[in-house]
């Protein structure tokens, strides 16, 4: 049986940065990343952007050149599963058989897509989660003329937008009366809604999927709750993940939505930490509430937290959440988080496709959404940081920089 000081499951962004902060805090025990899809570790974001555009080629989207890896002594097990965990004898056993020991175990293993509850198996019915599920995808777009994408958050608008740049007819279904509702106020939703329509998107809004049509095992269309069906022959789901932790929980980890864990990552497991897309944290930035993120930020720093913390300087994981999202010629940045606010503030016009949103609670700025303003972007962060309760008439005003608030 092998063993490492450090192994981490899930050779993603959180997993893969764990290994190089490690390194970079001058950590010198044996790392092992195993994980369970072939490639080295990539970024998602393009999947859903340039990659599935075809406009950058898999090489330049790995998060760090093949031979970094070795370079940096850092053992890659690539198409590795791991599918249970004994924090006893302290390892874990793959699906082939093989067992792994370890001093420190760092799970870091994403999520999986949410799947439709029937019809997902279907050929033409796609996830974008991998880049095997792209792959997948792009090789079917010769033979498609209509995508139908059941999901209106950022990776199912993401997609829509680069399929209508690539002259697919698109129709995306949203079960809720706005896009983008778990995560924007009312005026984003509206106007990345109008966006997709004015570039020819087909955008339905309470839209009910009770099924898809099928015929030889290939999906053929969508059926709505109300009897419509839309004929296509590509279908893209973008409902959601569900978190990775199965063998964890099973092992004993408090969890389920996410393995939960505390102020440094650590699961209720003995020298168990828990990074990424996975791990259910108290967020000073929700208030101290218990989410998840999904998010490259998040992901990159609970990963530079735990190497601290592995490294001997005991780090709380306190970083200030942000994200991106790419649609059209539209860059949208978003810093902090939005849920619960009382009140928004809207900066710049919407018409001119340049404008802040910020979001505010009990007069506190929490969160802003920047559509094509990285000033605002810039400079508000560390209104959100700082919590600052400026005037929101102020705010409001595009004469007045955000930076002198
Ligand atoms: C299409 C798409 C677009 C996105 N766009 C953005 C964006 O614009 N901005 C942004 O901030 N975030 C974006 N995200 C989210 C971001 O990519 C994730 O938050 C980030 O990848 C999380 O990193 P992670 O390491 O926790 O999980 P992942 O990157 O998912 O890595 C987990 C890895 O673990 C593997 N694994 C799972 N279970 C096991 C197991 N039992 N054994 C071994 N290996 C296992 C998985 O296959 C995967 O390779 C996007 C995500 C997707 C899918």
């Amino acid at each position: 049986m092998s063993a490492f000081d450090i192994l981490i499951v899930g050779a993603g962004h959180a997993g893969a940065q764990a290994a190089i902060a490690l390194r970079q805090n001058k950590y010198e025990g044996s790392i092992a990343i195993v994980g369970d899809e072939p490639e080295y570790p990539y970024e998602r974001p393009p999947l859903s952007k340039e990659y599935l555009a075809g406009e950058k080629p898999f090489e330049r989207i790995l998060i760090r050149p093949p031979a970094f890896w070795a370079e940096r002594d850092i053992a890659m097990l690539a198409s590795t599963r791991v599918v249970a965990v004994d924090p006893q004898a302290q390892e874990v056993t793959t699906a082939s058989g093989g067992r792994i020991g370890y001093g420190r175990l760092i799970w870091a293993a994403g999520g999986s897509p949410r799947a439709l509850s029937t019809g997902h198996d279907l050929a033409g019915v796609h996830a974008i989660r991998s880049r095997a599920d792209v792959d997948r995808l792009t090789s079917e777009l010769g033979t498609t003329t209509r995508v139908v994408v059941i999901g209106g958050g950022y990776i199912g608008l993401e997609a829509a937008a680069v399929l209508t740049k690539l002259g697919k007819h698109v129709t995306v279904l949203e079960a809720l009366d706005r896009v983008l509702a778990r995560v924007a106020g009312q005026t984003l939703s509206r106007f990345y809604e109008g966006e997709h329509r004015a570039h020819g998107v087909d955008v339905r809004l309470g839209a009910k999927v009770d099924g898809i049509m099928q015929s030889e095992g290939r999906a053929t269309g969508v059926r709505l709750a109300d009897g419509e069906v839309l004929p296509c022959e590509m279908v893209i789901v973008g409902i959601g993940i569900a978190p990775a932790v199965e063998p964890l929980v099973a092992a004993g980890a408090e969890g389920g939505n996410g393995v939960r864990v505390d102020a440094q990552c650590r699961t209720s497991l003995p020298d168990v930490f828990a990074i990424g897309d996975c791990a259910l944290h108290a967020n000073a930035f929700a208030d101290g509430a218990e989410i998840r993120l999904e998010s490259v930020q998040n992901a990159n720093d609970m990963a530079n937290a735990v190497a601290k913390t592995l490294t001997g300087a005991t780090t709380d994981y306190h970083a200030v959440p942000w994200f991106w999202s790419n649609q059209y010629d539209l860059k949208l940045q978003t810093v902090g988080l939005s849920t619960g606010h009382d009140a928004t503030v809207l900066r710049g016009d919407p018409a001119s496709r340049s404008f802040s949103l910020i979001y505010l609670k009990q007069g506190r700025v929490i969160a802003l959404d920047c559509v094509n303003a990285v000033r605002d972007y810039v400079q508000g962060r560390a209104l959100v940081v700082e919590r600052k309760s400026p005037d929101p008439a102020q705010l409001a005003d595009t004469n007045v920089v955000l930076k002198e608030l």
